[in-house]
């Protein structure tokens, strides 16, 4: 059931070897899938070198997902290289530094506009890219990547914290919109892990240590268990889930103290 053999998808947001959505793009190209990997610019190295190591030799392409250009050109050459399309991960997210470490009340209208843009809109803007693919497929299945700052207050998560409130809103609104086409729409709430976005966030260790004293598993999560669920919601083993967030996070959310 979670066999991708034949399956085509299209993985957003790979930096390097820690990044989560690297972690998925393993997972399901391991398991037979036919995948292509966008990069932002700075990252084309590292994206072209980790995807030689995959099974099925990834295509790999530019995509800086606040260009709908660029959206269009990654949908347009996917049709013709895959004839359609399984699978859709989108894990890009950003805030610019200043807005991660002032007060919250200190926000900028450019430092929000553009976190919203890069970590919340971008997911409606590929799921309308993706929409005409999948249907040539009879259906496909969307997951993104959120965090438990959307709903708590976690110190300096700040204005991502909005946008990751708007994006498992987009997750119900286009699981809604999306469903009668057969495509689902589901986030991966992953647990802290040190990656290069989370490394922008000031104090995030302490954030690591409060999950390892706190969290039922007393540890934390490592890329391959998010990508291991988020490999779940995309394979047919998920086929009965669209708009829900699902907690990979060793269980630390269910805590009250
Ligand atoms: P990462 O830095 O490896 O990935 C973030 C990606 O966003 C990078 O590949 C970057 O190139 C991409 N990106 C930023 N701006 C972009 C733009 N304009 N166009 C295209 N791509 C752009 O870090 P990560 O931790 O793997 O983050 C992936 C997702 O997981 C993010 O949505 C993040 O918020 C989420 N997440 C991370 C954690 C964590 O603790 N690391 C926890 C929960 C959720």
């Amino acid at each position: 059931m979670t066999d991708f053999s034949g399956k085509t998808g299209l993985v957003v947001g790979v930096a390097n070897k820690r990044s989560i959505a690297w972690a998925i793009a393993q997972t399901t190209a391991t398991r037979g899938a036919r995948i292509a990997l966008t990069y932002q610019g700075r990252f084309e190295e590292n994206v072209q070198e980790l995807s030689s190591g995959l099974p099925h030799p990834p295509i790999v392409l530019p995509c800086d997902v606040t260009s709908d250009d660029d959206i269009s050109a990654v949908f347009a050459r996917l049709d013709e290289e895959f004839g359609g399309l399984d699978f859709l991960v989108h894990g890009a997210a950003f805030a610019r530094k200043e807005e991660l470490s002032a007060p919250f009340v200190a926000t900028t209208r450019e430092g929000f506009r553009l976190a919203m843009d890069i970590s919340a809109y971008s997911l409606i803007a590929l799921a309308r890219g993706a929409v005409p693919l999948m249907e040539k497929r009879g259906g496909g299945s969307i997951v993104t990547l959120t965090y438990l700052g959307s709903e708590r207050v976690f110190p300096n998560y700040n204005v991502m914290g909005v946008a990751k409130a708007a994006l498992e809103a987009n997750v119900r609104y286009l699981a809604a919109d999306l469903g009668p086409k057969n495509i689902r729409v589901n986030a991966v709430s992953a647990g802290p892990i040190k990656t290069i976005s989370a490394m922008g966030i000031s104090g995030f260790s302490s954030i690591l240590g409060v999950y390892r004293e706190r969290a039922p598993l007393r540890r934390n999560v490592d890329t391959t268990e998010v990508g291991e669920a988020a490999a779940f919601l995309l394979s047919d083993a998920g086929r009965g889930i669209s708009g829900e967030v699902l907690m990979v996070d060793a269980g630390f959310h269910v805590m009250g103290m």
